[in-house]
């Protein structure tokens, strides 16, 4: 269960590369014997993609990106100060096994995984894998904590609520958050959207958008207003009537300067410190229930696979942050 090397100092290039070299749990067994914080889920899935694919190849990419080597208990968050894996409890849960020509079977197996997580009391952070995967695991989320008790918080370049992808079909990488407020998991009132813009979706979407109570937050206003005061409002809207929030990060948000491995790149994006910011602030305000963090594609990343980089720190960036929430709240 344990990866034997944890304790022992080794760099990172050398060892079996769980996330952040965290001990494996293979079963939920384990994971429940673990008495994990925090688990880590891959969702190695891109059927959902419309343009570039490669995101099944993302957790990989994640888990082996940063050069911290063993233990990662020496880890420290200097402007947090804090030590995120000796306050938490992170384990690696693997992967969902995801057929690669069933995007319904690899839906499912992501909904049981990251059910498997909540049942053994961990909160999961699931490395996507395309969009698509935020439909069954806040699926499972809102199955778990309840139906209308889970908001929102969801950085991407797009709404991804589009009515249908191309030839009609209702579940791909455009259209997860339509699903999940259709289905009643998520309310459209405690949606919040950060980061979008460009050409998609077109007007009639963000018509339906408005009709949900959904709240979106423009690069367009982020840059009139500045990003601080945008937060502000996001966080506040967060809270307006859920109590938990489900974080789901599309790499895209980023501007394709910072994340060019991304299936549906968007000029005109926020920073990566503007990214990470934004999370450590969201999710020191919040009671966090789950992460996933998706849309990275190796095959398309640029030099020193700088999106599996930012990707990888976005992961991190909330585990420090929700550990320096409890190092507080014990304090
Ligand atoms: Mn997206
Ligand atoms: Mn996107």
């Amino acid at each position: 269960m344990t990866n034997p090397k944890a304790d022992q100092h080794f760099p990172a290039f050398m060892g079996i590369p769980t996330f952040l070299f965290t001990p494996y749990a293979q079963t939920p067994a384990e994971l429940s014997e673990s008495d994990a914080d925090v688990a880590i889920i891959g969702a190695p899935v891109d059927m959902g993609v419309v343009n570039r694919p490669g995101a099944r190849f993302g957790p990989r990419a994640i888990r082996q990106a940063a050069y911290f080597g063993s233990p990662s208990s020496a880890l420290y968050h200097m402007g947090l100060d804090v030590y995120p894996l000796r306050e938490l409890n992170v384990v690696d849960f693997g992967d969902a096994i995801c057929p690669p020509s069933s995007l319904s079977q690899s839906h499912d197996a992501v909904r049981m995984k990251v059910t498997q997580a909540l049942q053994a009391g961990a909160l999961p952070v699931v490395l996507g894998g395309d969009h698509s995967i935020t439909l069954p695991s806040a699926t499972a989320v809102a199955q778990h904590y309840g139906y209308g008790r889970v908001g929102m918080v969801h950085f991407d370049a797009h709404a991804d609520t589009g009515p249908s992808s191309h030839g009609g079909v209702l579940i791909g990488h455009g259209n997860p958050m339509r699903r999940l407020i259709e289905s009643g998991a998520i309310p459209g009132k405690n949606f919040v959207q950060v980061g979008l813009r460009g050409y998609w979706p077109p007007g009639d979407v963000f018509d339906w958008m408005r009709e949900q109570g959904m709240r979106w937050h423009l690069m367009s206003e982020i840059e009139s207003r500045g990003f601080e005061d945008v937060l502000d409002d996001a966080i506040s809207e967060a809270l307006d009537g859920a109590e938990y929030v489900y974080l789901s990060v599309d790499i895209d948000v980023l501007d394709p300067a910072y994340a060019p491995g991304t299936g549906t790149p968007e000029p005109g994006g926020i920073t990566s410190s503007e990214l990470l910011r934004a999370v450590r602030r969201i999710v020191g305000a919040v009671k966090l229930v789950a992460v996933d963090v998706v849309e990275v594609s190796p095959p398309y990343d640029g030099p020193g696979a700088i999106t599996a980089e930012a990707a990888h720190r976005v992961v991190l960036e909330a585990i420090s942050a929700l550990a320096h929430q409890r190092s507080q709240t014990e304090a």
